[in-house]
């Protein structure tokens, strides 16, 4: 597989970005993007930088095309601000993922990684205030997230039954809740620990010493590094590992926690506003790691305090570069 090109798709936005930046050296990259190539969070000019709508099967074969490896990150998708009011455009997805298995395996493709999420598992499941970490078998009886987690549990039984009827090796991992720099951090579609970045630095150079929290920030999760997501994806894609699996951390904290961490880091205090009406998804969530410990001998393991230093001082050059970010708190 040395020289095997690797296909990166939604490599424009923010962990495709991460993974063509750790691929190029390793083996010839094409980078796809729906997105004009001025918006992509990261360009490499190693790469073959290739702008195409991956939800029509014609550009799934262009992107294909000669390709030995297709890492499917490209989805219509946000945090819960946007999942919970755009669910036709997350179910939508499913277009990019079933065009381009049909792509793969009309090239030869050899290998296919699917990115799917923790917003998988059934809800149910996530309602006791204890918070039991979601194990991979957890996905079943089906009832994922409305919408974008429907798609995501569809495209992962897609996944299977390419690699059963037709031979691909398809590999699924479960990310939960990826962060780190070159990511969104506004706009609507940003998750948690960018938000709550941008909100404090907003809150301290705009002088008004007060933050909005969505929900009354109990709600408990776990969040994974950009650096550890980026290592488990290449392991699981060149594992043996046929069974969606977990990618992602098991410190878990609740917002109001990781609202303090984001404090600490910035040297300040804020006044809190709770929002009860804004969107806030399940009460808790946390990756249960005894199958990746098992099978890589590896967990994401970066502490949630590093990895929102590196996440906090990015957004905060990124402001100050565009104050007018500022007024957006
Ligand atoms: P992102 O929004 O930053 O990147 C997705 C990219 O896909 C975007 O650049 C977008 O332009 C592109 N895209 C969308 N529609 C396309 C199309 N029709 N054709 C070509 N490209 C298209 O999101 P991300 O955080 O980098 O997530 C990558 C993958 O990981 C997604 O599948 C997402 O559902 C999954 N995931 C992410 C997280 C997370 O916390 N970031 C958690 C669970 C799952």
């Amino acid at each position: 597989m040395a020289n095997d090109l690797i296909v990166v798709c939604g490599a424009g936005g923010f962990i495709g970005g991460h993974l063509v930046k750790a691929l190029i050296g390793q083996r010839p990259v094409r980078a796809v993007d729906i997105k004009p190539l001025n918006e992509w969070f990261q360009v490499f000019p190693e790469a073959e930088n290739l702008v195409l709508d991956l939800q029509l099967k014609q550009n799934c074969i262009q992107a294909a095309r000669g390709a030995g490896t297709i890492y499917n990150l490209a989805a219509d998708m946000g945090g819960m601000g946007f999942i919970e009011s755009n669910k036709a455009l997350c179910m939508l997805s499913v277009l990019i993922n079933t065009h381009l298995l049909q792509a793969a395996k009309d090239r030869g493709v050899r290998r296919f990684f699917f990115s799917s999420s923790a917003c998988a598992y059934n809800v149910d499941k996530q309602k006791s205030p204890s918070v039991v970490p979601l194990k991979e078998t957890d996905a079943y009886p089906a009832m994922p997230e409305d919408g974008y987690g429907w798609e995501k549990l569809f495209s992962e039984r897609m996944c299977r039954h390419f690699m059963e009827d037709f031979g691909i090796e398809t590999r699924v991992a479960r990310y939960h809740n990826v962060y780190g720099p070159h990511g969104t951090f506004d706009g609507g579609r940003e998750k948690a620990p960018a938000a709550i970045c941008r909100k404090v630095i907003a809150a301290k150079l705009s002088g008004s010493r007060s933050i909005e929290i969505w929900g009354d920030g109990s709600q408990k999760r776990s969040f994974t590094f950009i650096d550890d997501c980026i290592y488990g994806t290449q392991a699981i894609l060149e594992s043996d590992i046929r069974e969606p699996i977990n990618l992602g951390s098991r410190e878990l904290v609740t917002i109001n926690e990781l609202v303090t961490i984001v404090e600490e880091i910035a040297g300040t205090k804020l006044q809190r506003r709770y929002d009860p009406t804004a969107p806030k998804g399940v009460h808790g969530r946390n990756s249960d790691n005894t199958m990746i410990r098992e099978l890589l001998g590896w967990e994401p393991n970066t502490s949630l305090r590093a990895g929102m230093e590196g996440t906090y001082r990015w957004v905060h050059q990124q402001m100050v570069r565009d104050r007018h970010l500022v007024a957006a708190v």
